[in-house]
């Protein structure tokens, strides 16, 4: 089966429309459908992607020439002879009486629409390189601009003037002793620019002022700095400022015979940078050591301030309540849930803690459920009310949703047990939700 999909929707008698370029078809294949057990009619056993990420014909050593049976032959026939093929944590299942669904595996909630399908072609977020960041608002304009010529190595310095064909004798005024100027002497190994480096030295990252060459040394910092920190703000700000303030007194030493104090320099550099920060916001507040750093240069940034909230575990006003979690160690990798059942005072009733293999966080959380359920209905326990710090898990019981066609089977176990006996799902914050996550982490 094919679907035809584009970058771009080309819907005639919309004004925004486009032809759609060869180049941007791209084709829906039948290995990026999958299927969520039902009753199993629709599924071919071997040929449709039920399990894992492919067919199971492609990953069987042994070759299948007849064609498939469904899931519901297979399953009902105990001495089916492709019922060996069933990998052990599988051997449990079990067909409903609901529909087989067919989804767009791709996608989060699995439906073929004109919408996701372009999710799926279409680049997100927009993407900066990192040399927007000498753009910044805050930073004075004449800097930035500069920074920019220097990253060009377009700075009308003695030794680059001499290229162009027109020598002089060249002088560097940033220095007691006499050398030639050219770009990096003058950024890099003045006197003047060497005890800048220096004073700016604790914020710099180890290996930052290891380049020799002025440009590729400002590049480097640009790029290994973000702007949502204080410490990389000021330390991108600051190595900009250097090469400006540096170049303008040379300036002003070569045509105005003006002297320079290096004390002067730093001054109007820590001013221009502390009026930068104090019109900042920043995200992310840095770590203790980035901290220390920027106090040690002489800056104060304003700690982020957040109001804190009391979180506890609340018992069940009546029965028995479930709290659960899951666990994974990255989108997709090994993961595992956990739960456990108390009562009114807290006293643990029942617990699980279950291994589940390569999946999300959200499948381990929707199986997690599904399993503390199970084992509650066979321990006959009446669970009264579940909690689980997922918001996305716990509004999808609200809306009758799936979270997500891979963690379905399971989300619709729990959602058909919440409809029939009337159970509360509610959402804890994580901290009230400890000794779940705990066991969750154990498995
Ligand atoms: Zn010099």
């Amino acid at each position: 089966m094919y679907w035809l999909s584009s970058r771009c929707c080309s819907s005639s008698g919309n004004t925004s429309s486009r032809r759609i370029r060869p180049s941007e078809v791209q084709l829906f294949t039948i290995s990026e459908l999958g299927w969520v057990l039902g009753n199993g009619a629709s599924i071919k056993f071997l040929d449709d992607v039920w399990i894992g990420k492919k067919p199971l014909k492609e990953s069987l050593s042994s070759t299948f020439l007849e064609p498939s049976p469904t899931i519901r032959e297979v399953l009902l026939d105990q001495n089916h002879h492709l019922c060996s093929i069933i990998p052990h944590d599988l051997d449990q299942l079990q067909l409903s009486s609901h529909k087989d669904i067919c989804v767009l595996a791709a996608t989060n909630k699995g439906t073929f629409t004109l919408k996701s399908a372009y999710d799926q072609v279409r680049s997100h977020g927009v993407k900066h390189s990192p040399f927007y960041r000498i753009w910044h608002r805050h930073f004075s304009r004449r800097a930035s601009m500069f920074s920019w010529l220097l990253l060009h190595r377009a700075v009308p310095v003695d030794d680059h003037i001499a290229e162009c064909g027109i020598n002089l004798p060249s002088h560097c005024c940033c220095c007691r002793r006499p050398h030639v100027e050219d770009m990096n002497h003058l950024f890099v190994h003045s006197d003047l620019a060497k005890g800048l480096w220096l004073w700016v030295s604790p914020v710099l990252h180890a290996g930052h002022g290891i380049h020799m060459n002025i440009s590729l040394r400002l590049w480097d910092i640009i790029k290994s700095c973000s702007l949502t920190n204080p410490h990389d703000f000021i330390t991108i700000y600051c190595s900009m400022l250097i090469v400006w303030e540096v170049w303008k007194i040379r300036c002003k030493m070569k045509f105005e015979q003006v002297k320079y104090s290096s004390n002067l320099l730093r001054q109007n550099i820590h001013a221009l940078v502390t009026i930068a920060i104090e019109n900042m916001v920043f995200n992310d507040a840095g770590t203790p050591q980035q901290m220390e750093a920027i106090v040690e240069l002489g800056f104060f940034v304003q700690p982020i301030v957040k109001l804190g909230k009391l979180v506890r575990w609340f018992p069940p006003l009546q029965g028995l309540a479930l709290n659960i979690d899951g666990a994974s160690k990255g989108n997709p990798s090994p993961c595992g849930g956990g739960g456990l059942v108390r009562n009114a005072y807290g006293t643990v009733v029942l617990a699980l803690s279950h291994f589940y293999a390569a999946g999300t966080s959200l499948l381990a959380e929707a199986q997690a459920m599904c399993d503390g359920v199970q084992l509650a209905v066979e321990q006959g326990i009446f669970i009264a009310e579940i909690y689980s710090d997922s918001m996305t898990l716990v509004n999808s019981f609200r809306t009758g949703l799936s979270p997500s066609w891979d963690c379905h089977r399971w989300w619709r176990f729990v959602l058909d047990f919440v409809h029939h006996h009337g159970v509360r799902v509610s959402h804890v914050y994580r901290e009230a939700n400890q000794v779940a996550d705990a066991l969750a982490n154990f498995a």
